[in-house]
């Protein structure tokens, strides 16, 4: 499908298309809103069926961290990238660094860091290539490292303020909650919840995954094709996005939705779905911005590790303010949540963000 007619293409400034004939990279880097600042997102690398899935991925992706930084208070546009893993791929080494020469090649537009399927270590290699990364470990107190711990304090925090909304509560410890997906950010969730007194039922399709979060963890498995329906009082997605859709939203029992992943909704309307079934979503965008807020402080260069805390810590207030926005305007979360970020994006004067 051709890019301008990609209904996710929606309003990006641009799309670009990499090839390195040496390590057979294809990359694509999306680049959605610059209004803010340079765009920031991290890179996945996954199978795509075809380079279709991949573009549409990329510009649903994008398009969320515009949106995303803009919630998080951040001096960032929103950009992504997505690497199209193959059967036959390189050592990681030569595919990410010469991944970093095409964030380079971008001159600063685009900024950075892990996603699915990228590791810190991967991130490592880009930065050999390039200044216009982050997601490396911080030494010293400063802000950085892996995005994932950061996104899972971010969704436990958002998780208690969803349930104080909902229940009336911030209690966790007499509550069942459904994760989907028990990778970086699910297993360190489900670790924080497990503290917090609460329940678990999960699943993955890697059974490394789940065995580490069934043995480590105690949590109850249930098969993928399961986990939406849980009788669970809140769902936690932490897997892949577009799993919140016309087939499964009559059958979720959960009244509170709160994960990480990424484009969670399929559709705008399935927001209006989840309302009408008197189920809270919290906006993906919203909850997970720890990840993206601690890559930012950390390309800033001056903050440190306690600046981070603090930024992630105003994350379930935002969300507060969108749960009680949506009652007092009988609107769906998502569709609060978008207004306010488009309202941030329209009053912005983009000003340089320099690396540190
Ligand atoms: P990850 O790859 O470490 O974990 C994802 C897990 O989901 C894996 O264990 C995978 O096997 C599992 N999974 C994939 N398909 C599944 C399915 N159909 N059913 C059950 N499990 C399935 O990735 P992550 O970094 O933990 O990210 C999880 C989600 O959160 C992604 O959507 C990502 O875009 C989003 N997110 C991550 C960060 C971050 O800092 N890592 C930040 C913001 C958003």
């Amino acid at each position: 499908m051709a890019c301008f007619k990609n209904p996710a293409w929606m309003d990006h400034e641009s799309i670009h298309y990499f090839h390195d004939p040496q390590s057979g990279l294809q990359a694509i880097i999306a680049i959605h809103s610059t209004a803010l600042g340079p765009a920031g997102g991290g890179c996945r690398r996954w199978h795509y069926r075809s380079e279709e899935e991949a573009t549409t991925d990329v510009l649903r992706l994008s398009r969320g961290m515009t949106y995303k930084n803009a919630m998080a208070g951040l001096p960032m546009g929103g950009g992504k990238a997505v690497i199209l893993a193959t059967d036959k791929q390189p050592p990681a080494d030569e595919l990410f660094r010469a991944f970093g020469r095409c964030v380079d090649s971008l001159g600063g537009r685009y900024i950075t860091a892990e996603d699915v399927g990228v590791s810190v270590d991967n991130m490592r290699q880009v930065k050999q290539e390039t200044t216009f990364a982050a997601g490396l470990p911080g030494t010293d107190g400063r802000a950085g490292g892996d995005p994932s711990p950061w996104t899972a304090d971010g969704v436990f925090l958002g998780i208690q303020a969803a349930v104080r909304h909902r229940l009336n509560d911030a209690a966790l410890d007499s509550l069942r909650i459904a994760v989907q997906g028990v990778g970086k950010v699910g297993y360190d969730l489900c670790r924080q919840l497990r503290d917090a007194g609460a329940s678990l039922v999960i699943c993955d399709v890697n059974e490394d995954h789940l065995k580490r979060a069934q043995t480590e963890l105690g949590a109850q498995v249930v098969a993928p094709e399961q986990i939406l329906f849980q009788d669970v009082d809140v769902l936690a997605p932490c897997a892949l996005g577009a799993t919140l859709d016309g087939q499964s939203i009559p059958h979720i029992k959960a009244v509170i939705i709160a994960g990480a992943a990424n484009n969670q909704l399929a559709t705008e309307q399935d927001g209006q779905r989840l309302w009408d079934r008197n189920i809270l979503y919290a906006p993906d965008y919203v909850i997970n911005g720890g990840g993206i807020i601690s890559a930012a402080l950390e390309y800033m260069g001056d903050k440190t590790a306690a600046d981070t805390i603090a930024q992630i810590a105003l994350i379930p207030g935002r969300l507060s303010d969108i749960f009680t926005a949506a009652d007092r305007q009988q609107k769906p979360t998502n569709v609060i949540a978008d207004l306010m970020a488009e309202e941030i994006v329209a009053n912005a004067t983009a000003g340089p963000l320099s690396a540190g």
